[in-house]
């Protein structure tokens, strides 16, 4: 569908033909027509999909240009992102002149930032700890807002925004075009979304209807943990659980793993509770590729895209299999659930035989020469939390400041009472952890240390 198509003004249909935008991509077509009529919209659909051109177009539309103030904000995760989006609505914003579009993103001086401001603009894009601080000390308004967009929603509430949104929200008018984008639908997302917006219109562009395919396959095996390590080495599943029925052997297994290489944590009865929040954060934040649970110690755990789920031993009632392997395979995504079993758990495994599921003997799973699994990024601590009232946009900002580490090398952030924890992609930790302690964040030292 072509844009001319749209309540659009002339000089925007000519504007998008001469940067080459010819028609809608799907993302576009589905949700412009709702962002025009002033609908409040929830947005999913993959990368590169022309996320920021829909929202874009939608707020720039209505922009009113003689009218100085700022009328549209975007919330944005990192300042690479805000970059990005800013010089895209530049282009897209020449179809009039004069629209001032401002980037106001942590790690950057603050200085200069309140001169750009004093001198006014249209549209502001950036992180939400930054544009907070700014609201705070009242160098932005956002009185005159029109249109709020959070970009890349997801991944802002990955690493921790959730806070600065809501702070940032509380400076906004209530009558607003509030715009949610994001490359993933989770039960986070309608949550915020019900807080945020008004009657939201959710389009989807990526389908989700397909059905959670879970390949499920039975092994019988005389050494379980030979097989387990075989079972990484055949199907190299990117994040594992693996389910014990009994708390003492899930020590042992992660320790044989560590003892061939596999980068493996567990959750057992003598961990005290910090301990195994470290263990929780770590495997959720991608610093651990494999986790060793009872179905007890896995409750409560909230991974999205888990590759594979494993069950050690055949678990005591078919409930709790449909439970345990319901965890991976999600959002349509291909997850495996394997199931081991030894010559005294034969008889009950046989109950599990259907046409769907695969079973076979070991022998079938081969290991690599050289077969290792190490994590993609590693955990830093700061001793200081929410008490402390430090926030994800500080850390994001003394991390990525002055020759600092990119938006895209820092993964979760979870921000506790008394400690905070980022994940850093492995390579750049020693980095990473010298910048934080070296420094200081919101003007004091804080002990770091690596997980
Ligand atoms: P997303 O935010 O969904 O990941 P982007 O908004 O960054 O994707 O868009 C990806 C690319 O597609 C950008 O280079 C953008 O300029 C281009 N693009 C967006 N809309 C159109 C369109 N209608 N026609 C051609 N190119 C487009
Ligand atoms: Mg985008």
């Amino acid at each position: 569908m072509k844009f001319s198509t749209l309540a659009l003004s002339d000089e925007m249909v000519s504007n998008l033909d001469k940067i080459g935008y010819e028609k809608m991509t799907p993302v576009q077509a589905e949700t412009l027509p709702l962002i025009l009529e002033g609908k409040d919209v929830i947005a999913q659909a993959k990368t590169g999909s022309g996320k920021t051109a829909a929202f874009g177009i939608g707020l720039l539309s209505k922009l009113q240009v003689k009218k100085f103030r700022v009328q549209a904000l975007v919330l944005c995760p990192t300042r690479e992102l805000a970059d990005q989006v800013a010089k895209e609505l530049r282009v897209i914003a020449k179809f009039a002149h004069n629209i001032k579009i401002l980037t106001l993103c942590g790690g950057a001086a603050f200085g200069p930032q309140l001169g750009s401001l004093r001198h006014g603009a249209h549209i502001i894009v950036g992180t939400p700890g930054r544009i907070l601080k700014h609201l705070n000390k009242e160098t932005l308004s956002l009185e005159n807002l029109e249109t709020l967009v959070l970009d890349e929603a997801d991944r802002m509430l990955d690493m921790g925004f959730i806070e600065e949104i809501d702070k940032v929200l509380e400076y906004a008018p209530k009558t607003r075009q509030t715009l949610l984008f994001s490359a993933t639908y989770t039960n986070e997302i309608t949550f915020i979304s019900n807080r945020i917006q008004n009657d939201a219109v959710s389009v989807k562009t990526v389908s989700t209807e397909v059905k959670n395919s879970i390949q499920e396959r039975f092994y019988e095996t005389k050494n379980k943990v030979d097989s387990l390590i075989k079972i990484f080495s055949t199907f190299k599943p990117e994040n594992i659980i693996v389910f014990t029925n009994m708390k003492v052997v899930a020590k042992e297994i992660a320790e044989k793993l560590a003892q061939n290489k596999i980068d493996a944590l567990a959750i057992h009865g003598d961990l005290e509770q910090y301990e195994r929040n470290d263990v929780l954060v770590q495997f959720a934040n991608k610093s651990c590729p494999v986790l060793i649970a009872t179905d007890v110690a896995a409750r409560g755990l909230d991974i999205k895209e888990l590759s594979m789920v494993v069950n050690y031993d055949l678990p005591h009632t078919e409930e709790t299999y449909t439970h345990r392997i319901g965890r991976t395979g999600r959002a349509g995504a291909e997850g495996i659930a394997i199931t081991l079993y030894d010559e005294y758990e034969i008889e009950n495994a046989m109950e599990y035989k259907d046409e769907f599921r695969i079973f076979e003997g070991s022998e079938a799973l081969k290991k690599q020469n050289n077969f290792e699994m190490k994590p993609q990024n590693v955990t830093l601590v700061i001793e200081g939390g929410k008490k402390d009232k430090l926030r994800a946009g500080d850390l994001l900002g003394a991390l990525t400041g002055e020759n600092g580490l990119k938006g895209s090398s820092i993964g979760k952030i979870d921000i506790y009472d008394r400690q905070a924890y980022v994940a850093i992609q492995r390579e750049f930790i020693d980095e990473a952890h010298k910048k934080l302690s070296n420094g200081r964040i919101k003007n004091k030292k804080f002990s770091v240390w690596v997980l």
